[in-house]
């Protein structure tokens, strides 16, 4: 199966590189580039500012959806989103989702009626491509990704630095009746919890800048300094049809970075000059890939030198969580990477690659090795470990409210709530 192997440069692999590759080898493939070399870590080329112990008590408190308070926040994150036969947002995508199938359709369907009744001020893109696959002979199969975005309100569009996050919701053609449970159903659920987790501060913080900028800053549109917005993906056509290729796999995520990397801004129906980004892809200022998450025990390695920083960011606020008690899995981290300095070059090949090969940054959050039931029947709900995607949620909130800057938001939105409903209470007395 070397075929599978891609050998940029030819170097000696090590015995443990081996070892991972054969766990790999079914279909996701690890492209070795190098020999062992020190690279150093870039810097963070944008600002993050991290949040305080009241504020991430505050963030995942009003994240948790829990009704009454009759639950700690931590067992509310779990049961009211990510409970397997329940959960309001991972139950519903625990059914098979091949291509162009009903159960695609039911889950593409779930995304979009969760955020026009939870978040209406995101707004929904539809990726459409169509490709042959191998197992399909010369019938067309539509792919559709699905982008919900939110950027700063009265923004060019070419002024939108976005932190892009996503997870493929499609599943395996075969074997037939595939659940797709880690492969990616919990990571799709949890970027939905993130959104939600986030909405709110997000429009407090930016009625906040508005109002101390005020209607007019003296400057042309073409010379503001880009704002942060932030856009999930969910990517369809990842899994390969027949055996992993370069044309079998990643359907989805292929089409999308080319329209992106052609798409641009000046053409947009918002119109009007170009900001400092001229293409939705040169938009993207970190790409943020989950995969193969919600089994117990993940390893989750540092992948690439250049983003080191931003996993850091990741590895930090794991820490910061664990530290207040506020992870449910009380194992080993799973991003244990913190301190890496020597990076080989190896990489999986998953939906960040068509992004990555035309120079958008990328975060990896996939574990290495692989969980034990990928591409198995097995990964299906029962195989699911509830507390560990309830902690990557955690996680993943904490990073997203960080990178986008809500430190004091969180907490001013829930005591506007807290005041409302207390009013209302009042009235009803
Ligand atoms: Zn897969």
């Amino acid at each position: 199966m070397s075929s599978r192997w891609t050998m940029k440069t030819a170097t000696a692999i090590t015995t443990s590189t081996v070892a991972i590759a054969r766990v790999l080898l079914v279909s996701l493939v690890i492209t070795i580039i190098l020999a062992i070399m020190p690279t150093p870590a870039l810097a963070s080329p944008s600002s993050y500012t991290p949040l305080s112990d009241t504020s991430i008590n505050a963030l995942l408190l009003s994240s948790s959806g829990a009704v009454g308070g009759e639950s700690s926040a931590l067992t509310a994150v779990t049961a009211a989103d990510f409970d397997v036969h329940t959960g309001a947002l991972l139950a519903p995508i625990l059914i098979p989702r091949v291509p162009a199938t009903p159960g695609s359709e039911k889950v593409q369907q779930h995304f979009v009626d969760f955020f026009r009744r939870e978040m209406p001020l995101w707004t929904l893109e539809w990726h459409n491509s169509t490709s042959t696959t191998p197992a399909t002979g010369d019938k067309l199969v539509p792919f559709r990704n699905l982008i919900f975005r939110r950027d700063p309100p009265d923004t060019k569009p070419g002024n939108v630095a976005r932190l892009t996050l996503a997870a493929h919701y499609d599943t395996l053609y075969r074997p037939e009746g595939f659940i797709g449970a880690i492969d990616s159903a919990a990571p799709c659920a949890i970027l939905m919890h993130v959104a939600r987790a986030v909405d709110r501060a997000l429009t407090a913080r930016w009625a906040a800048d508005r109002r101390e900028e005020g209607s007019d800053d003296g400057l042309e549109d073409d010379e503001q300094e880009p704002e942060k917005g932030v856009q999930i993906i969910f990517v369809d056509g990842e899994e390969a049809w027949v055996q992993w290729t370069d044309t079998d796999s990643l359907y989805g995520a292929r089409a999308l970075a080319e329209t992106w990397h052609e798409q641009h801004h000046y053409h947009h129906p918002d119109g009007g000059g170009v900001g400092t980004f001229s293409t939705e892809l040169e938009s993207i200022s970190l790409f943020v890939l989950l995969d193969l998450l919600g089994a117990p025990n993940p390893r989750v390695p540092s992948y690439f030198a250049q983003t080191h920083w931003a996993y850091r960011h990741l590895a930090e606020a794991e820490r910061r969580l664990q530290k207040l008690g506020m992870l449910e899995t009380k194992g080993r981290l799973f991003l244990h990477d913190f301190d890496k300095s020597r990076f080989g070059g190896g990489y999986i090949l998953d939906d960040h690659v068509p992004f990555m090969e035309r120079g958008v940054p990328i975060l990896h959050v996939i574990p290495t090795p692989f969980p034990p039931v990928w591409h198995t029947m097995k990964d299906d709900a029962a195989h699911l470990d509830v507390p560990t995607i309830g902690d990557w949620a955690r996680i993943v909130v904490v990073f997203v409210a960080e990178w986008m800057e809500l430190e004091g938001f969180v907490e001013k939105v829930n005591k506007e709530e807290g005041e409302v409903k207390r009013g209302r209470e009042k009235e009803e007395l």
